[in-house]
């Protein structure tokens, strides 16, 4: 084994082989992969080996179809046959909601250039003949579905890495790691030890435990999961090589395994293997059978397809994997540790191995993954994601693996985490509660407790006449709203303007002024949207998105702030409330001496001042668009805070709003947000962002990239729609149409109330910004017709909230 590398790969299953490789691939050579056993003798050697395209992010659904495209060329590299069978996969629905999902997933397939297809009953038989027609009413089908050998397939990837100069050591246990004060490690082995510039934990079932190595807990836990191969059936004898199918509604997959089916179940109860750690002796090990538990499937097997439940068993196996709660991978590099990186949680190695290996890759050598990868980025869980929320989510999404996701579904595993002081307040007035970083808040108020409950749809639900009745609220009276579901970080310090001026794209803002900014890397695509408010000369207040917080430290932590200045990541600890609408302002000044009149405390605004007997730090602004005020307290004063403005409010019609309500109403604002609108695959000026750009100022990150993008125009723009949808709207990711074409995507879409019109945001072509007509929007399979709005569709020059 070397002793100095550049990196070294922890670990030899699907996912560290294909990091390895794609390694070598971006041009570093000087990389070691580390394996206690064999290479797959984790998780990796007893796959099933099913690849799919379909995931509910797109920017992971292209990663998986990179991965599927992948295996050609490594086959050709390394020699090693991968045992690809593409056979195309249909994917049956036994209800009408279920078709509505595929029709969503077809759509949402079309901008990603899938070409899936909706089929019927008969069609579907036709291609897989095994199925009873009876239980279904149509399907999916999708021609580059199929399934690899895994072991090939992690010898290809390690023999092509082999090729381009990596070197892989078996039979090495890594059992400790220790960091040098340049940022390199110590990797010590149980057969000598190995000096890194970098480390990449791709310990898969152990991934933990190198964790643990660099005090890191990761959120991952491994599910037990099972799947049976049957005994020859001879209707498939002579016949080409089945599809691979899944049925939803009986919660099995299957495909041909030789002359039987294999056929596998994600089982409602679920159970975890190892929940605290992995025994080291787990070698190319399975576990005991229990078919008990996966029994109400093998049930469905007979009733859905007859000739496999007739079929003997020739083996069953259960082995462990393991998942993040959302079930999607965590890659990237960790906070707080340098040159350590993970690629673990990876549920479905053989269709997102390689796009693990790509990002990855890319993110080590050219400090950017170089793809929209926030939806397996590590940074998105923070430290509430413990060991035991995370077996509470990964055994309910285990659970729901082949369930349906509503668009207006909260899920109710470990809730409820974390709470505010004033969730029983809020509880009281029957709010419907969603959950965003284990944090609840109010998305909605019912009128009464028994009605306080949101009935799970793909078109609008129970809560729309209440979310109008709170929009009215807001647009005509006033509203109070929540708003301690962001990020919040302090900046203090003599160098903070001079620092945050380098981060951000926007101009520090003068004393008592608030500032817009986004944050862009190097490539000037957005990486974040602030709101930057100076409180004092030497300190700033940052309000962004919560789930983003621990993604942002990490960016902080690389652009690291001269000694001197401070940056303090405090969401929980400040917390806030937000009055908005047309008679906000004469509320909140019947709690305060200061002057709210426009002359002396205009829009942009940020002041210092107290709220009855409250300290409070008071911004006027508003995401609803409206005329409104946000007011940041300590915690220990949000109950008084909230029992004052409600006992003033009564004079004003006060009213709750949740969530729903904001969303609908910044919709109408065409106000993007994070994670929707602002992603880092566009660019500030596509996003409509070019003016919170400030080009003026010499040097800030990505400045040069930005210039660019300013003279050239970027490709993209996001588009407000007006939308002819009938009883549903578009919730994001649905294909926007132009003349018969696909053109672009939807990234938010909803029920504006106060125009009473349907809305989305998506981007398009920039060339198809200024055509006025001819444009789609797909929702649930039906185009409907969609109108670009030049402006916003509700006060579209900005009086209300600035007058
Ligand atoms: C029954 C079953 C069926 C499945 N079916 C499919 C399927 O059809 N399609 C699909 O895509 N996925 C499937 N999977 C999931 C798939 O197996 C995983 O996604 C994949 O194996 C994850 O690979 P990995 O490299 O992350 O982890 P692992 O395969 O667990 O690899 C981690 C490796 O790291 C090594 N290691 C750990 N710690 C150390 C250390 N300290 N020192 C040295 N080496 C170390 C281990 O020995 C191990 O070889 C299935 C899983 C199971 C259990």
């Amino acid at each position: 084994m070397k002793n100095d590398v550049r990196v070294a790969v922890i670990g030899g299953g699907v996912v560290g082989a294909s990091v390895l490789y794609h390694l070598t691939k971006a041009g570093w050579k000087d990389v070691l992969l580390i394996e206690r056993g064999e290479l797959t003798c984790g998780s990796t050697w007893h796959a099933a080996g099913g690849m799919h395209t379909i995931n509910g992010d797109p920017n992971v659904a292209k990663l998986q179809q990179y991965t599927i495209n992948l295996y050609k060329e490594i086959e050709q590299i390394s020699g090693q046959s991968c045992g690809v069978h593409v056979t195309g996969g249909i994917m049956l629905a036994g209800t009408r909601a279920r078709l509505d999902w595929l029709k969503m997933a077809k759509a949402r397939g079309r901008y990603l250039g899938m070409e899936l297809e909706i089929i019927s009953v008969e069609e579907a038989a036709r291609l897989f003949p095994l199925m009873n027609k009876e239980h279904f009413v149509g399907g999916l089908f999708d021609p580059i579905e199929g399934h690899v050998d895994p072991y090939g397939v992690t010898h290809a990837y390690a023999k092509a890495a082999q090729i381009g100069g990596a070197q892989v050591v078996r039979h090495t246990r890594v059992t400790d790691l220790k960091p040098r004060a340049d940022g390199s490690w110590d990797i010590i082995t149980d057969h000598g030890n190995v000096h890194a510039e970098h480390v990449v934990n791709a310990g898969g079932l152990w991934a933990r435990e190198v964790g643990r190595m660099v005090g890191l807990e990761l959120p991952i836990l491994a599910m037990e999961h099972q799947y049976l191969i049957t005994e020859d059936i001879p209707a498939l004898k002579g016949q080409k090589e089945q599809l691979h199918c899944i049925d939803f509604e009986g919660e099995i997959y299957t495909r041909q395994e030789r002359g039987g089916m294999l056929l596998g179940t994600y089982e409602r109860a679920g159970v975890p293997w190892s929940p605290r750690a992995t025994p080291w002796d787990f070698t190319q090990s399975l576990l005991p059978n229990d078919l008990e538990r996966i029994a109400p499937s093998l049930e469905v097997r007979f009733e859905h397809f007859p000739a496999l439940g007739e079929a003997g068993i020739r083996k069953v196996v259960n082995g462990p994997f393991t998942f993040a709660p959302d079930g999607n991978p965590l890659v990237g590099p960790i906070r707080g540790l340098r040159n350590f990186w993970v690629a673990c949680g990876v549920m479905a190695g053989f269709s997102q191995g390689g796009g693990v290996g790509l990002a990855l890759s890319h993110w080590m050598v050219d400090g950017d993954p170089g793809a929209d990868v926030w939806g397996m980025d590590v940074a998105r869980y923070g430290d509430w994601a413990t060991l035991a929320y995370t077996n509470a989510k990964v055994r309910e999404n285990y659970s729901r693996r082949f369930r349906i996701r509503f668009p207006n579904e909260e899920l109710s595993a470990a809730r409820p985490l974390r709470t505010t002081p004033i969730y029983e307040r809020l509880q009281a007035n029957h709010a419907v509660f969603g959950d965003y970083c284990g944090l609840e808040h109010a998305l909605w108020f019912a009128p009464a407790a028994a009605e306080a409950n949101e009935v799970i749809t793909f078109h609008r639900s129970n809560a729309h006449s209440h979310v109008a009745a709170e929009c009215r609220a807001v647009r005509e009276s006033v509203g109070l709203l929540e708003i301690s579901n962001y990020g919040k970080f302090e900046v203090t310090g003599a160098g903070a303007e001079e620092w945050l001026s380098q981060v951000m794209a926007n101009r520090v803002p003068p004393v008592g002024r608030i500032a817009l900014t986004p944050m862009l890397n190097e490539r000037g695509k957005l990486i974040g949207d602030f709101t930057m408010a100076r409180v004092a000369q030497e300190r700033v207040f940052l309000v962004c998105t919560y789930a983003a917080e621990d993604y942002y430290r990490r960016w902080f932590e690389r652009h690291a702030p001269p000694s001197g200045v401070s940056v303090r990541p405090c969401a929980m600890q400040y917390v806030g409330l937000s009055v908005a609408g047309p008679r906000s302002r004469a509320l909140l000044q019947s709690l305060t001496h200061e002057d709210l009149s426009t002359a002396a405390f205009p829009f942009l605004t940020f002041r210092r001042m107290d709220v009855g007997m409250i300290p409070a730090l008071v911004g006027r602004i508003s995401f609803t668009g409206d005329l409104g005020y946000e007011i940041w307290v300590t915690s220990e004063y949000q109950r008084a805070l909230y029992d004052l403005l409600i006992g003033a409010g009564a004079e004003y019609d006060l009213r709750l709003f949740g969530g729903r309500a904001l969303n609908a109403m910044r919709l109408e604002k065409s106000f993007g947000t994070w994670a929707r609108e602002y992603r880092p695959i566009y660019g500030p000026y596509e996003a409509g962002l070019g003016r919170f750009v400030d080009l003026r100022k010499d040097s800030f990150v990505g400045r040069a990239a930005a210039l660019e993008e300013k003279a050239g125009g970027g490709k993209l723009r996001l588009v407000t729609f007006t939308v002819d949808a009938r009883d549903a709207d578009a919730s994001g990711d649905e294909p926007i149409w132009h003349d018969g074409r696909v053109i672009g995507w939807v990234t938010s879409g909803g029920y504006g109330h106060s125009v009473q019109r349907s809305l989305a945001l998506g981007y398009v072509p920039k060339e198809y910004a200024e055509v006025a007509s001819g444009f789609e929007i797909e929702i649930l399979g039906e185009r409907c017709q969609a109108t670009r709005q030049v402006a916003a569709v509700f006060d579209p020059d900005g009086s209300r909230m600035r007058g």
